[in-house]
């Protein structure tokens, strides 16, 4: 039988913080807390049963409480990702988010963003799995964004091994919306992930300039070291970092999803050399942006006082494409006033 069960940790601003597990009967189970909502350990059988955690983040609840700066398994938002200048202009009012990335331009919502905030949590019990439903009101004008947002995430751990999330939203102003989970995989549990393959279901990608801010081109991954079409070690253009890799010290960028908008469809799948553990990710976003830990710092440690060096995990961010409120070609990250928003995200494990 799925269960959900969940433990007291201590409260955080003077909100509840809890430790929640959620375990299916083909022996995964997944670890939660509303502090970010964040998913802090994976647990995965490979072929001959051994379970390993396969995340990457803090053994106790509590060290999340720190800041969590690499945002391990957290939901990041409002917006994803960067935004130039923390410049937004809506329906004709420009509003100023903070420059949290370099003092240039606002990252992944903020200095107080969703991963760093006490979501109400509820656990349930369905028919096609355990989860918990996290809700969280952020206030007009919360790190500079407008409209009054009612955000929720829900984490489904279902039968067959998928962990779903979808998130849903409401705002009473339009404003930005663009939520994605930040979880560091590491299939092998090994300290690198340079190994692992990789394929991305996109023949094109998003290129950015110094700052990761994408120029407005679109280009094809044909014949340039973007191409993951095929199965392809992460680590194959590591290894002398190639110049259009230089800056950010590894793959930092979005990859163009070949699908319809809104479309849930199977977009990478990720498989370890090791155990044979592998990740299907299926989204609704438009686009996947790839990041393997490049800027981790060399103190770095995690879990069971593990370091963690550059490329230690890799994240696969489903979300809108960075800085899309500047580029008009770009999908829309709008959220009107009185929209319903609605996304998915599978993890699926094999
Ligand atoms: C961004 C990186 C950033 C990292 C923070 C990623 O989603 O793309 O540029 O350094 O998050 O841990």
């Amino acid at each position: 039988m799925s269960e959900v069960t969940s433990i007291f940790v201590k409260q955080f601003k003077g909100e509840n913080v809890y430790h929640f597990t959620l375990q299916n009967d083909r022996g995964i189970t997944v670890r939660l807390t509303n502090y970010g909502a964040t998913v802090t350990h994976i647990l995965l059988p490979d072929q001959s049963g051994d379970v390993a955690d396969v995340t990457l983040g803090y053994e106790s609840v509590n060290e999340y409480f720190e800041g969590n700066p690499y945002y391990f398994g957290s939901i990041v938002g409002r917006c994803a990702n960067r935004i130039a200048r923390g410049e937004i202009c809506i329906e004709n009012k420009t509003y100023h988010l903070a420059r949290n990335d370099g003092n240039a331009n606002h990252l992944h919502g903020g200095h107080t963003n969703f991963s760093r905030v006490v979501w109400q949590a509820e656990a349930f019990v369905s028919s096609e799995g355990v989860g918990v439903k996290l809700s969280y009101f952020s206030p007009h004008l919360e790190e500079g964004y407008p409209g009054n947002l009612e955000a929720q995430v829900i984490y489904l751990l279902t039968e067959d091994n998928q962990l779903q999330i979808d998130y849903r939203a409401t705002s009473d102003a339009t404003t930005i919306f663009n939520p994605t989970s930040h979880i560091y995989f590491n299939l092998d549990n090994t300290a690198d992930c340079q190994q692992h393959l990789l394929q991305i279901n996109a023949a094109h990608y998003l290129p950015i300039d110094e700052r990761s801010i994408p120029t407005g081109q679109i280009l094809p991954v044909a014949d340039t070291v973007m191409d993951f079409r095929q199965l392809k070690a992460i680590g194959e253009n590591l290894q002398d970092l190639v110049p259009s890799l230089k800056n950010t010290r590894g793959y930092d960028h979005t990859w163009v999803l070949d699908k319809a908008p809104n479309e849930l469809a199977l977009v990478a799948q990720a498989v370890a050399p090791i155990s044979g553990r592998r990740l299907k990710v299926w989204t609704t976003f438009p686009g996947v942006h790839f990041y393997a830990g490049n800027f981790f710092d060399k103190k770095l440690i995690g879990k069971n006082q593990n370091a963690y060096p550059i490329y230690a995990g890799f994240c696969l961010e489903a979300q809108y494409f960075p800085d899309a409120i500047h580029h008009p070609n770009f999908a829309s990250p709008l959220l009107l006033a009185g929209q319903n928003f609605e996304a998915k995200t599978i993890f699926d494990f094999r």
